[in-house]
């Protein structure tokens, strides 16, 4: 590393802001490395990137609190938080991201205790001149103090947050040991503020679980702890109108990431493999075999085999189903708000009035059960307007007033008594495992590699422009830009090769992530992001216009 990095950028003063090129690199300040990593062109680009690394001494952390990989994430997170606390200037920008513990490029503990953030430093300028004093003060003084300040972290603070960590983490084990597939604490606060503001409601009615689904389990800081288990098999959750069934259902959305201590969902949990789908009419489908739930369609189109540049609400829903269990879900979470309803049920008189073989959909009420029992898919889903599925569900949870109620006994008495519904459907069958064309996913752009970010709503990855707005689980704009640095990352290393099927080389993803954690982006982009699950990469890949996929050879 060069030294005097704030004599040179003084020495700049004044000159043209072309210059500033010249320092990219590693420099000693103080006792951290500043890498420049990249220089923005002009001012008004988007800002230059730069990497301060500490080593475990300097960086000064008890080592209790770097010990396990929960302890770092969770660590990493706050100290993101912390450094955007103390710091003085809107030209630094770290990605601290929002409620979730996610790994992010921005800050990253080591195994040694040493740490690195990564940021973006508006390198000042006067009009297209280097304005190097103010630079100086940025880089040498802000930055290193701003870091400083978030590594002096306290006990107390750092302390809840790894304690926190050990929690969850021995939550998650336990409650996959007793087979459950969510948990969802007394005492948690599910609603939020707003829709654009995440942190927890602040006057809301806390969650108490009815005695007859509470499960206790036993964590090694916070003890002894009471909630509602929710087990494999159908979960139906009905209610009236604004009694909270989509909150909590959001909830278990959420539940797939960790939460900061104090976001109200601290000891809400769902299994890594939930995946929420939904209807989103006018979505691309490529090559989904739907035919479970659309067969005989009047156009003639093999449903095997289906695609589509415009899907109705039903087939969309249908494609995202097949999709998720083709990535590896092992839950899947509807919500009747988002879901199509004729993919969702046909009462007795619907089928009355239009015969079967006039009606290509079969709904999901008739196919959910083979789901749960012939192929361990546990399904959660809100449904307040149908009663249909009182015939299949394992369990009923009302949520009255924001608190739930067991009303299975009830359900199950109102299921003996025939509404005359018959069931159209003999159970549902492994959807045909699809090969993707790796030519056709491609972040060249008239032969410059582009992949963009717009917040949750759009992924540029080349010249596809992937809307992911139905994708509900990403959290925030770092997980669109992560999504897009891992379809990068899996065309780029061969994991999609044209051989592999969708699930083997998500697998290979998911290696190379637990094994290599964020280098595995970072070899793709400096940049920030968070890194998603292999179900928001396989979703945004399902909603390229130009994927091109072939059938596994059987
Ligand atoms: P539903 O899906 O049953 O119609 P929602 O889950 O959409 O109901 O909730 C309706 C409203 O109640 C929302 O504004 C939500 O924020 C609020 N809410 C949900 N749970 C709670 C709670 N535990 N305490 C206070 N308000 C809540
Ligand atoms: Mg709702």
């Amino acid at each position: 590393p060069r030294h005097d990095l704030s004599n040179e950028l003084t020495a700049l003063e004044g000159t043209s802001y072309g210059r500033y090129k010249s320092l990219r690199g590693k420099w000693w300040t103080g006792p951290a490395i500043l890498d420049i990593l990249k220089v923005q062109s002009d001012p008004f680009a988007p800002p230059s990137r730069v990497e301060l690394r500490f080593d475990a001494e300097t960086a000064d952390l008890l080592p209790e609190w770097y010990a396990t990989e929960e302890r770092r994430r969770a660590l990493a997170v706050l100290l993101a938080k912390r450094f955007r606390k103390a710091c003085p200037t809107r030209d630094l920008r770290i990605d601290a991201g929002g409620q979730e513990i996610l790994r992010r490029a921005s800050c990253q503990v080591g195994e040694d205790g040493s740490v690195v953030f990564r940021l973006g430093a508006q390198f000042p300028g006067h009009g297209r001149r280097i304005a190097g004093r103010q630079a100086a003060r940025l880089l040498c003084d802000d930055l290193p103090d701003a870091a400083d300040d978030a590594l002096a972290v306290g006990e107390s603070e750092a302390g809840a947050w790894v304690r926190h960590a050990d929690d969850v983490a021995a939550l998650r084990k336990q409650v996959s040991d007793i087979g459950l597939v969510a948990f969802v604490a007394d005492g948690a606060m599910l609603a939020r503020r707003s829709g654009v503001d995440d942190r927890p409601l602040e006057k809301g009615v806390p969650f108490r679980s009815p005695d007859s689904l509470a499960v206790e389990v036993e964590l090694p800081h916070a003890g002894r702890v009471r909630g509602m288990g929710i087990a494999p098999g159908v979960t139906l959750i009905v209610g009236g109108g604004f009694h909270g069934k989509s909150t909590l259902l959001r909830a278990l959305e959420s539940g797939v990431w960790d939460h900061v201590p104090g976001d109200g969902r601290d000891f809400v949990v769902a299994d890594r493999g939930a995946v929420k789908v939904r209807a989103e009419d006018g979505r691309a489908v490529t090559g989904v075999d739907v035919h479970a739930f659309v067969d005989h369609l009047p156009s003639g189109d093999d449903t095997r085999h289906f695609s589509t540049e415009n899907a109705s609400g039903s087939t969309s829903q249908a494609a995202a189903i097949v999709e998720s269990l083709e990535a590896g879900a092992r839950v899947l979470l509807i919500d009747e708000d988002t879901a199509a309803t004729n993919l969702m049920i046909r009462d007795a008189r619907m089928q009355e009035l239009v015969a079967k073989d006039r009606e290509p959909l079969t709904p999901l009420v008739d196919v959910v059960r083979s789901m749960a029992d012939e192929h361990g898919v546990a399904v959660v889903l809100v449904m307040g307007g149908s009663g249909d599925y009182m015939d299949v569900a394992d369990r009923v949870v009302l949520m009255d007033a924001y608190v739930p109620e067991d009303v299975t006994e009830r359900a199950k008495a109102l299921a003996a008594k025939p509404t005359g519904r018959r069931v159209e459907a003999e159970g549902f069958r492994t959807p045909r495992p699809r090969v993707i064309d790796p030519r056709s996913v491609s972040s060249e752009s008239r032969g410059k590699q582009k992949i963009r970010a717009d917040d949750t709503d759009g992924l540029r990855f080349g010249e596809s422009e992937i809307d992911v707005r139905a994708v509900e689980q990403i959290t925030d704009h770092s997980m669109t830009a992560g999504i897009g640095y891992a379809i990068e990352a899996a065309v780029r290393q061969g994991w999609i090769d044209g051989e592999a099927t969708v699930a083997e080389a998500l697998d290979r993803l998911d290696a190379a992530l637990d094994a290599e954690g964020q280098e595995v982006l970072l070899r793709v982009r400096d940049a920030d992001f968070a890194v998603p699950r292999r179900f928001e990469v396989a979703a945004a890949l399902n909603r390229m216009r130009e994927l091109r996929v072939r059938d596994a050879p059987a």
